[in-house]
């Protein structure tokens, strides 16, 4: 006998599940809407993050309940997972990293392009987490600047989503010229970064 076949028989309007990117503020009127450059450059930046997930240990696991059908990071434009650094913008660190990965992490940092953000996933990749050893790297921010943290050991999917929404945030409200100040410059120096 066949096994039974069940369909959604509850649809919900499409209409209702789907949102669209919010404006940013300025004044409109008949015909015209005129803002700011940097809010229409931080809308489409927030709104097409590309991953580059640097998975060691168990957070990846979650982070890879993230990015399936569930939760679905697709739903924030953020569904082009890649794993060359040049073509991504936000480097998620997963997992416990060992002292001898410090360089590696740093090296995909480097190769990355600017704007560049980073986020250290779960309680490892922030502080060490449980590893405090002489192996383990006691937080990637000794290597690479750090934009947000999530914490969790390991962090829920729901926490990994909102750390990308926290890094959209910082996106869409970052100014063009952040990345040629002179405070920038000195976060980078302090990494030993040009
Ligand atoms: S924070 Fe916990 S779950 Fe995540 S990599 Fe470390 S030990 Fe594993």
């Amino acid at each position: 006998m066949a096994r039974p076949v069940s369909y959604n028989v509850n649809n919900k309007p499409l209409e209702k599940d789907i949102s669209i990117a919010g404006m940013p503020e300025g004044q409109q009127g008949e015909g015209f809407f005129a803002t700011k450059l940097s809010d229409v450059v931080g809308l489409a930046r927030k709104n097409s993050i590309w991953p580059l997930p640097f998975a060691t240990s168990c957070c990846g696991i979650e982070f890879m309940a993230t990015m399936g059908s569930h939760y679905d990071l697709a739903r924030f434009g953020s569904e082009r997972v890649g794993f060359s650094p040049r073509q991504c913008d936000l480097l998620m660190v997963m997992g416990t990293i060992a002292k001898k990965m410090g360089p590696v992490v740093k090296q995909v940092y480097l190769q990355m392009a600017e704007p560049r953000w980073v986020i250290a996933v779960g309680a490892c990749a922030s502080s060490g987490g449980i590893f405090d050893t002489y192996s383990v790297l006691q937080g990637i921010d000794q290597v690479v600047p750090v934009d947000v943290y999530v914490p969790g050991c390991p962090p829920r999917p729901e926490a990994i989503i909102d750390g990308v929404m926290r890094i959209q945030d910082l996106i869409g409200k970052e100014s063009l010229r952040r990345r040629n100040g002179d405070r920038y410059k000195a976060l980078l120096e302090s990494y030993g970064i040009q």
